[in-house]
């Protein structure tokens, strides 16, 4: 009997003069999100976000679960519940409470005898007669009493189930579940980037990251056909049309790096080869987030992970260019990354082997520590260096 679901937020709501451009797009962003759903009103009232259906009816039973699913998916949101919206007026609450509580309290009761509740009643219309504590007692009885009696073990601070209720000046409601949103802010309230997306676990968990941050991304993927096969895009296709489910839309680019992978095999000192090639993904990167506006370039490295990613490596990629790189995995532990692929659904997959473009003509023994001097003169060996990095960019391709 769900006629509405309200939305909470927190760190929009600390938000000074521009609090109206985040709002506007948080309820852009589950307009989105929910349209294929179910046809739903999205209205902002004071402080919350409120779903409800175009026409004057309840929900049905599955468009609440759809719609649940996706608000778990809008960054912005912090939680969310599905709530009956009734009039102000202690009889209609009690009728609809006792109502709903044998199915809501079904679950936990086919487990055991007796469980711990509790009410939580909110009151901001003070012309309502009972107060909040009233309003608890009132319906905590009828419940009991509706249950059959004994089942329900009042405990205000670790109940298994709460009842929420709001008495507003409007209308008031009653909740039983409160979700989880990711938090965060709205994709497209701040600039959009351009991630750089490997077959990886790290990658697509840094662009849901910055996601979370409210940049949209688009991605950019290297390959080096012929020495890889496309089924090296292909996994990575996948992975971003998944991601993609978190933001309005982002296209994958791909750019072929295997001539100058050659060039570097060539020209270049063997164990210096993984630098090198990152420093050209990071030119090509950047020359293309120029031109498809992304303000800054995303990736998934992590201080120490492997040996591209030691301090004096990074900081030796990082000189290639003068671009904003963002690395919101910097610090995080393996372990914290597979959880938010598992979480995000990109883990499994990222866990399908396919050739990776760092690994073509790799070096058994990749230098550890190459100073940005060594790295430059090497590539100064590389005849018309500049030129190649300009045909791979212009030879980008789009894929979704
Ligand atoms: P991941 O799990 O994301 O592949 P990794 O631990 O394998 O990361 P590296 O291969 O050193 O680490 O890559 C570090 C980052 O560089 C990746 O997170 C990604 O942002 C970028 N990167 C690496 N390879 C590619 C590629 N083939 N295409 C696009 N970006 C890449
Ligand atoms: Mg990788």
């Amino acid at each position: 009997m769900y006629n509405a679901i309200i939305c909470r937020y927190h760190e929009i709501a600390t938000k000074g003069h521009n609090r109206n451009m985040f709002e506007r797009c948080l309820v852009d962003n589950i307009r989105h999100q929910t349209k294929a759903v179910a046809p739903c009103k999205v209205q902002r009232v004071r402080g919350r976000v409120w779903l409800e259906p175009k026409e004057e009816r309840d929900f049905t039973p599955g468009e609440v679960a759809g719609l649940c699913t996706q608000l778990k998916k809008v960054f912005g949101l912090e939680t969310f519940s599905p709530v009956v919206k009734l009039p102000v007026d202690m009889d209609a609450i009690r009728e609809a409470a006792v109502k709903m509580a044998p199915e809501a309290l079904k679950p936990y009761l086919e487990e055991k005898e007796r469980i711990t509740f509790r009410i939580r009643a909110r009151r901001s219309n003070k012309r309502f007669p009972l107060r909040s504590q009233e309003v608890e007692i009132d319906l905590l009885s009828a419940i009991d009493r509706a249950t059959g009696g004994g089942h329900l073990q009042l405990d205000l601070d670790n109940a298994e189930v709460t009842l929420g209720c709001e008495i507003r000046d409007e209308f008031s409601v009653l909740f039983w579940e409160q979700y989880q949103a990711p938090g965060g802010l709205p994709v497209g309230s701040n600039p959009k980037v351009l991630t750089m997306l490997s077959g990886g676990i790290d990658s697509p968990v840094a662009a849901y990251m910055v996601m979370k941050r409210g940049c949209a991304t688009d991605y950019l993927t290297f390959h080096s056909s012929p020495y890889t096969p496309p089924e090296t895009v292909d996994k990575v296709r996948g992975i971003a049309e998944h991601i993609n489910s978190y933001q309005t839309k982002g296209t994958l680019y791909a750019a072929n790096l295997a001539p100058l992978q050659k060039l570097i095999r060539d020209c270049c000192g063997e164990r210096f080869r993984t630098v090198l090639y990152r420093r050209a993904m990071f030119r090509i990167a950047q020359m293309h987030a120029e031109k498809c506006g992304c303000r800054a370039i995303v990736t998934g490295e992590a201080v120490g992970q492997v040996a591209s990613q030691t301090l004096v490596n990074m900081n030796t990629i990082n000189r290639s260019i003068d671009m904003l790189v963002l690395r919101p995995l910097v610090g995080a532990d393996k372990l914290e990354t597979i959880r938010i692929a598992e979480e995000i659904g990109t883990f499994e997959m990222s866990s399908v082997q396919v050739p990776d473009s760092c690994t073509v003509f790799a070096p058994s023994s990749p230098s550890t520590a190459v100073p940005v001097g060594l790295a430059e003169a090497e590539e100064l060996k590389i005849p018309d260096y500049a030129l190649e990095i300009e045909k791979i960019v212009e030879n980008i391709e789009k894929i979704i």
